[in-house]
């Protein structure tokens, strides 16, 4: 990846004398957004932390006067370099920006500023009985700005879909420096092509946002976890399409650990798992009259597709995904330095990318794992390979090919980042390709938001 040298910055007096000691060059401030949990190097030049829409617009402002990147960030939770300022300039820190504006219990809807932390907007939904579906594997700590920046995925979006689904409304400050608000609290709306999904997804690359209307959903009367260890005979696939489109066994999320995922998770839980290919984790949605009869229909489910023994019920599904979301750090303890994937591929080519995947490990002998938003086809093997080395590159190239030539996608839920803009013109089309650089250019004419993110190396925005 070749990288340009970020100038001095300059004017630095004209950001400080605007942003006082909310802006900073001090190294306290840099080391905290400088990387994001990619390896993808950053180099911001300064930190700036604003506080509403009008502060934001003169930071473009300024960045547009200055040609300066403005790089913006929520948790820096990213896994591709999203959110990382890799050709310089300034880190734009919306974690101040963390207030609930207001909730709509009536229209189940809330506004929120971009930085609130995805399990703090959760837990004040809770006790008015309400949930924002998107709950990502980092939810503890990533930001709502985040989530729609990357239009996140989290266990649920089995039943829930992605973060793209619901947004209804957003705010915020385009490139150019137009301040811009769009969006409907109708449930519905059908005037012409809808621009929230396009700006979703965006990853600071046309807009910064400075609110975020979300839709809510009623949280079940009854939620509950499945464990269920999967036998040598039955492939994650063979459950994948057994699952597909079966709303009515109530499930919510349907997820998968390969063996050696599910043997860390058994130490740090206490939990038995011990099938040959790995566990399965489900959730189970229900009210009180249908809680029994959907357990009897999952489990004759179950034993339809060959797989012995009765499935576990885990009481507290909270607990349960939490202690899914510690794998990565679990697995950062065990296996150290690797790089971690995101692909997807139709349910019906599962167990071919699981082949696939494994001559690429056998081909560089390198020993791989893996887990899986399996209802999804999304799954994200890890190998234990120094991220940074050239034989990474070539890892990861494998790995993409394998899930575009089964006729999937490089990126199914953590978004492009510096890693995979290459793939751009190739997962859109070369007109569509075109016509979103357009997009880009309208909407950020100096090319100062995010660059060198999504789009491509080659023609390219500004
Ligand atoms: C342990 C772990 C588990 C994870 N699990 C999942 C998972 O299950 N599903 C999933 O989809 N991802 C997952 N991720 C990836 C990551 O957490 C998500 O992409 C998350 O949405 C990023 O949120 P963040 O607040 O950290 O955003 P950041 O990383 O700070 O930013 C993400 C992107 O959004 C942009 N952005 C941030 N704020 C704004 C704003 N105000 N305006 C415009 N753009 C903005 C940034 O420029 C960047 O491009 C995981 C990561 C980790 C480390």
């Amino acid at each position: 990846m070749t990288q340009e040298l970020p100038q001095d910055l300059p004017d630095w007096a004209g950001l400080a004398a605007t942003f006082g000691t909310r802006a900073s060059r001090a190294e306290s401030h840099l080391a905290r957004v400088r990387g994001d949990a990619s390896p993808v190097p950053g180099q911001p030049q300064a930190w700036v932390s604003p506080r509403n829409r009008e502060e934001v617009r003169e930071l473009v402002l300024w960045a547009r006067r200055h040609r300066v990147p403005l790089v913006a960030r929520g948790a820096g939770t990213s896994l591709d370099g999203e959110s990382v300022a890799w050709k310089g300039g300034v880190a734009v820190d919306f974690s101040g920006m963390d207030r609930v504006l207001e909730i709509r219990p009536a229209d189940q809807i809330a506004r929120v500023e971009p930085g609130v932390v995805n399990a703090s907007l959760q837990a004040i939904l809770g006790p008015l009985g309400l949930f924002f579906p998107p709950n990502p594997g980092s939810w503890m700590t990533s930001t709502v700005g985040g989530n729609v920046g990357t239009n996140a995925s989290g266990f649920r979006s089995f039943r829930y879909g992605p973060t793209r689904r619901w947004v209804t409304g957003l705010e915020g400050v385009l490139g150019s420096g137009e301040m811009f608000e769009t969006g409907t609290l109708s449930r519905k709306r059908s005037a012409g092509p809808d621009p929230i999904p396009l700006l979703v997804g965006s990853e600071g690359t046309l807009a910064l946002f400075t609110e975020i209307t979300v839709r809510l959903a009623p949280i079940p009367p009854r939620r509950f976890g499945v464990l269920v260890d999967l036998p040598g005979n039955v492939t994650p696939g063979t459950v994948a399409r057994a699952f597909q489109g079966r709303g009515d066994l109530g499930l919510s999320a349907v997820e998968w650990v390969d063996r050696s995922v599910a043997r860390v998770l058994a130490t740090e839980t206490g939990w038995s798992l011990e099938g040959a290919h790995g566990a399965l984790l489900l959730e189970v949605e229900a009210s009180p009259e249908t809680e029994g009869p959907l357990w009897d229909a999952l489990g004759r489910e179950l034993a339809g597709m060959g797989i012995p023994g009765s499935p576990r019920r885990i009481e507290d599904a909270d607990h349960f995904w939490k202690a899914r979301g510690r794998a990565g750090e679990l697995l950062d303890r065990e296996m150290g330095p690797r790089i971690r994937e995101d692909v997807g591929v139709p349910l019906s080519q599962w167990d071919q990318l699981l082949e696939r995947l494994e001559e690429v490990a056998r081909r560089h002998g390198i020993p791989w794992i893996a887990y899986a938003h399996l209802g999804e086809g999304n799954l994200h093997p890890n190998f234990r390979i120094d991220p940074a080395s050239p034989e990474a590159v070539a890892v990861r190239g494998e790995v993409w090919a394998a899930a575009r030539d089964l006729g999937g996608t490089v990126s199914a839920e953590h978004g492009m980042g510096a890693l995979k803009g290459a793939h751009f013109e190739e997962e859109h089309g070369r007109t569509v390709a075109a016509m979103l650089r357009s997009l880009k250019r309208d909407c950020d004419p100096d090319g100062i938001l995010n660059p060198g993110k999504l789009y491509g190396p080659v023609a390219g925005p500004p």
